[in-house]
């Protein structure tokens, strides 16, 4: 069976002068190299990483609003249709998207019931009664009073804005949200409301969501499995309980070692793995395994040869050359 979303070998280069002055060099900048990603019905696949890996790239290129350099997204099995496209705009209908920043999603001079409806508008031929009535349906569905229909997006709080956006999402009955660090923006009490919201309308609705986020703990939270991204590609993937708890890549174990509070569970004694340094300017990818000029057991071999996912136990795909090495205390 044909998985909802199926990307396929996902790259995206761009050519970026490497400095400064019109007659300076181009350099290609591989912002997604490589990207394989599945995502079934109902269920959540979160993207990590550091910022600049690519992980946004890669949610607007599941979505087509980035056309990639090669490879392939089909959604339900059918290839994506070019953008711009009358097919692409039908497509759309089923592939929404919520942004980190809701106030800046939506329009400051409409009323946010008009926002609401727009999607309706775009996509299907219904009268004014029925665009309003189902507007009022979304709304309650996410928790918002009828009488804010009229309300403007400054009369409302940053947690209000996000519940329109979901709302708006929500008017074509999609069964894919791209999710770009929508909580990031808001206040910590009011992030956990728009989680548990997320997480019911998934039960009740049967969304997808690709959860795009560098907050390893709300990520833990929501997805069902769990894609790492450094510098374009992805290092590891896998089920996200046995991820977080095992963590087997090296920047995987780093960035999970960071996680404020994190129940390992077992006993396992929590690891004491720091990042060092910033991630490498793209535009100049380090040789072999791009993550050997932080990581502790880089090798010359790391530096050599670029690591390729392999599969582990359990159904993980670890890039790292050392990853089965005993001596690399490597639990997964
Ligand atoms: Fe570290 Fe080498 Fe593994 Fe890369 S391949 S993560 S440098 S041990």
């Amino acid at each position: 069976m044909s998985a909802l979303l199926q990307a396929n070998d996902l790259r995206r280069h761009y050519r970026v002068r490497s400095g400064e002055g019109f007659f300076a060099p181009k350099s290609v900048l591989r912002a997604v190299d490589g990207v394989s990603l599945r995502l079934e019905r109902g269920r959540t696949l979160g993207l990590v990483g550091e910022s600049g890996c690519g992980k946004s790239t890669t949610g607007k290129l599941v979505l087509g609003l980035v056309p990639p350099t090669s490879g392939t997204v089909r959604y339900r099995g059918q290839p994506l249709p070019p953008v711009g496209t009358s097919a692409w705009r039908g497509l759309r209908r089923h592939i929404q998207m919520v942004y980190q920043d809701p106030l800046g999603a939506l329009d400051r001079r409409l009323p946010i019931g008009t926002q609401i409806e727009e999607p309706l508008s775009i996509h299907e031929q219904v009268s004014p009664v029925e665009r309003r009535d189902r507007a009022r349906a979304a709304m309650e569905s996410v928790g918002l009073q009828p009488h804010q229909y009229e309300r403007y997006p400054h009369e409302l709080s940053g947690g209000q804005r996000q519940r329109v956006v979901l709302a708006r999402a929500l008017m074509t009955s999609p069964g894919l949200l791209v999710c770009d660090e929508p909580i990031s923006a808001l206040d910590v009490s009011i992030q956990a409301q728009v989680v548990n919201l997320l997480l019911d309308l998934q039960e009740r609705l049967g969304i997808a969501y690709l959860f795009i986020s560098h907050d390893l703990k709300v990520v833990r939270q929501v997805s069902h499995d769990v894609a790492v991204m450094y510098l374009g590609r992805i290092v590891e993937q896998g089920e996200a309980e046995s991820l977080f708890a095992t963590p087997a890549h090296p920047y995987t174990r780093a960035l999970v070692a960071a996680i404020p509070t994190v129940n390992f569970g077992g006993g396992r004694q929590r690891e004491r793995f720091l990042l060092q340094g910033d991630p490498p300017n793209p535009v100049n990818v380090p040789s072999g395994c791009a993550f050997h000029t932080r990581c502790p057991f880089a090798t010359a071999q790391c530096r050599a040869e670029t690591p390729t996912l392999q599969p582990l136990p359990g159904g993980r795909m670890v890039a790292c050359h050392r990853v089965h090495e005993p001596a690399l205390g490597v639990a997964a």
